[in-house]
């Protein structure tokens, strides 16, 4: 035989909000959870990456997290919740979310290669194989961080992290931190870490602070900008890098505190510390990377789906839609990596996908 076990219409694989939206809108279109549809997902629990968030980040300090299709969160973790975790909250939302609407999600299960295979796509993970028509990827970023390559990076003698790997300050008095970013990560962690040890703030770029609220017009016209990029082919950038830093209560405490001046950024690293290009020199114990993430795509490699801008072609209404493959869509993906992008591209996503699976 072929080994091809399981037979489905559509494969959604990762279960943050992306997939999670797409499972919905799936299902509401008509597609039978089990035989119509799976959601196939690497973490042990429900939650997406957001089981992973470090555990000062509260639902006071998050951006926002929006409501998934037909459950709002308040609904589940209540109006008064601002200082529990965001890494608790979340996934009790996320939990309640998928017994609500007997959403048929498997885990842990990591797909490891997707393949085409004839007219279907042949889903490779590691306890399953499954042959779908189509696909919807919405494994997020979290297990694909990126530390920019520098100058003498393997001699360096101390630590070496990334802003997924922070937990708590604490873990850093008497050392001192390089933190390296200039996103809202990184200043988020600077805060923290700066009240408990000495630290240094190192940016690529001056960082761009945006004094009032962020407008709903701007918004849009930031993920535009996201999205104009995708439809190139171009890699995405975040949106962060096109919407500036706010300038919260926090941010006015570390100022007023002077930790947050910021350094050109280094040019190479030594075996205790940084150096700068006019030769300047840092000892450091931790360089800490709060450089982001891009997409974790590396099972869709046999898909070929990139082109020659390193980007993949995308389109489709809120461009979701692999164009090299149309059996393909990337949601939580470039413009839709935010919670409320995440929900209305699995919405369309999910219509779009149908539409195109019902052609003869
Ligand atoms: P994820 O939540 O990352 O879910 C992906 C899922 O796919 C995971 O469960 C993972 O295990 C699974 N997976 C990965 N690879 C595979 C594989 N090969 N096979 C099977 N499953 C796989 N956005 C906001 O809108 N508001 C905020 O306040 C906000 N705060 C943020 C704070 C931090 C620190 C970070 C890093 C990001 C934040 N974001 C925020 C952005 C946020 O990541 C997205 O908005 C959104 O939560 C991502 O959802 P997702 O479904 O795309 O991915």
């Amino acid at each position: 035989g072929t080994g091809l076990a399981v037979q489905v219409d559509v494969a959604v694989i990762g279960a943050g909000q992306a997939g999670l939206s797409a499972g919905y809108h799936l299902q509401r279109r008509g597609l039978t959870p089990g035989r119509g549809y799976v959601i196939l997902d690497a973490s042990p629990g429900p939650g997406g990456a957001w089981r992973e968030r470090w555990p000062s980040l509260t639902l006071n300090t998050v951006n926002r997290v929006h409501d998934l299709p037909g459950l709002p969160f308040t609904d589940v973790v209540g109006t008064q919740a601002g200082e529990v975790q965001a890494s608790l909250a979340v996934p009790a939302y996320f939990a309640e979310y998928e017994q609500r609407y007997r959403l048929p999600v498997y885990r842990p299960v990591r797909v490891a290669l997707v393949t085409p295979h004839g007219a279907r796509l042949r889903v490779e993970a590691d306890r399953v194989t499954l042959s779908a028509r189509g696909i919807i990827n919405a494994t997020g970023t979290w297990d694909a961080p990126y530390i920019p390559p520098y100058p003498g990076a393997e001699r360096f003698r101390g630590r070496t992290l990334h802003t997924r790997d922070y937990r708590t300050a604490q873990a850093f008095a008497g050392q001192h931190v390089v933190v390296i970013g200039g996103g809202i990560s990184a200043v988020q962690l600077l805060d923290e870490i700066s009240r408990v040890t000495d630290t240094t703030w190192v940016t690529r770029t001056p960082p761009v602070f945006r004094d009032g609220p962020f407008g709903e017009e701007a918004g849009r016209a930031a993920v535009r900008l996201v999205e104009d990029r995708v439809r190139a082919g171009l890699p995405p950038n975040s949106v962060v890098s096109v919407t500036g830093l706010p300038v919260t209560p926090a941010v006015q405490a570390m100022r007023a505190r002077g930790v947050l001046r910021r350094q050109e950024m280094f040019s190479e690293i030594t075996e205790d510390g940084v150096r700068w290009p006019d030769g300047r020199t840092l000892r450091a114990d931790v360089l800490l990377w709060c450089t982001g993430f891009r997409s974790a795509l590396d099972h869709l490699a046999p898909l070929m789906l990139r082109g020659e801008d390193g980007g993949i072609v995308m389109t489709g209404r809120l461009a979701t839609q692999a164009a090299r493959d149309p059996r393909v869509h990337l949601v939580g993906y470039g413009p839709s990596a935010s919670t409320i992008g995440a929900n209305r591209a699995g919405a369309a996503a999910a219509a779009e996908l149908l539409e195109f699976l019902k052609r003869p």
